[in-house]
């Protein structure tokens, strides 16, 4: 049984069982582009009371350096080495994880976030913006295997095209020692109120057609929280991972070892919590983040 948080007492013994906080983003601190109110003040409160605040978002489309401008913007404070997007994620895989050669390129479908934070890591990649035209059949033969391309890697792509498809199916069918990687398979995510389709919908085209399963970063999956453990080296008995979502961000601490807590503020809503068909249980739920604020200053 998850425990509420609604009074003072609770609050305080919760924040005090705890060093470190790994927030989700989106429907934790904001919807898409507006603040949860309240959440710039529990910021302040856990900073106040010397906690560490990590940021971790399966959203692929803004590097950590993007992510700071959209903090600032929503009257947050973040430092870029507190942020922990899934594109930072598939760079710190590539580069700490599987040491990529330097002689290969990845194969990118997705945005801006994933190629910044490849450039940073000076792991080589094509543009997306390349492929973004339609293509017909001369198009498609002039496809052809490429031994450069060691890591085909998929994120959200707001322009993903048969082209894309087709380059990402040719590069892995043709060589088993090409990597599959994806950002995150969220299948779907909200957006102003409604759901539109997520990564996961574009990785599932990639594993429908080469029958290959891709190695995922983002929540819920272990690889993403290897990636924090070996860089910021937390104890995960005294980490908590605050999320809206069962089946990402709740999993991934379970699965983690770490204490969860529920917001209420996003997807999962308070009669799904309850609903005994899924076996995911945080272990604090909360109406909001917000709702830490009652805790004392002291
Ligand atoms: N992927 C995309 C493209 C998104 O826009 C979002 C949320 O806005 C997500 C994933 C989920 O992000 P988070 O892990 O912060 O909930
Ligand atoms: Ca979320």
């Amino acid at each position: 049984m998850a425990t509420k948080l609604t009074t003072r007492e609770a609050v305080n013994a919760f924040i005090d069982r705890h060093d470190t906080f790994l927030f989700d983003c989106d429907g934790v601190l904001w919807y898409g582009h507006t603040l949860i109110p309240g959440v710039d003040k529990t910021l302040e409160l856990l900073r106040r009371k010397g906690k560490r605040i990590l940021f971790v978002t399966n959203n692929s489309t803004q590097s950590r350096q993007a992510y700071t401008k959209k903090f600032e913007k929503l009257g947050l404070s973040a430092s870029e080495n507190e942020i922990f997007g899934s594109s930072y994620a598939a760079a710190v895989y590539l580069q700490k994880v599987v040491d990529f050669p330097a002689d290969k390129q990845v194969y990118v479908i997705g945005q801006a976030g994933i190629c910044d934070e490849l450039d940073a890591a000076s792991i080589r990649h094509n543009n997306p913006a390349d492929d973004s035209s339609t293509i017909d059949w001369e198009g498609v033969e002039a496809i052809t295997p490429d031994p450069n391309i060691g890591a085909v890697l998929v994120g959200f792509d707001m322009e993903i095209n048969y082209r894309k498809l087709a380059k990402a199916y040719v590069y892995l069918a043709s060589n088993p020692g090409c990597l599959f990687l994806a950002t995150n398979d969220d299948a779907s995510f909200p957006h102003h109120g409604r759901t539109f389709p997520g990564t996961g919908s574009m990785v599932a085209a990639i594993k429908g057609c080469t029958g290959r399963e891709p190695r995922v970063l983002g929540k819920p999956h272990q690889t993403m929280l290897d990636c924090i453990v070996a860089k910021y080296d937390l104890d995960r008995t005294r980490t908590c991972m605050v999320g809206d979502r069962l089946n990402t961000d709740i999993q991934f601490g379970v699965q983690g070892g770490m204490s969860t807590l529920l917001v209420l503020t996003g997807v999962t809503s308070e009669q799904e919590l309850h609903d005994a068909r899924h076996n995911i249980t945080p272990e604090y739920y909360a109406d909001s983040l917000a709702t830490l604020n009652m805790a004392d200053t002291a």
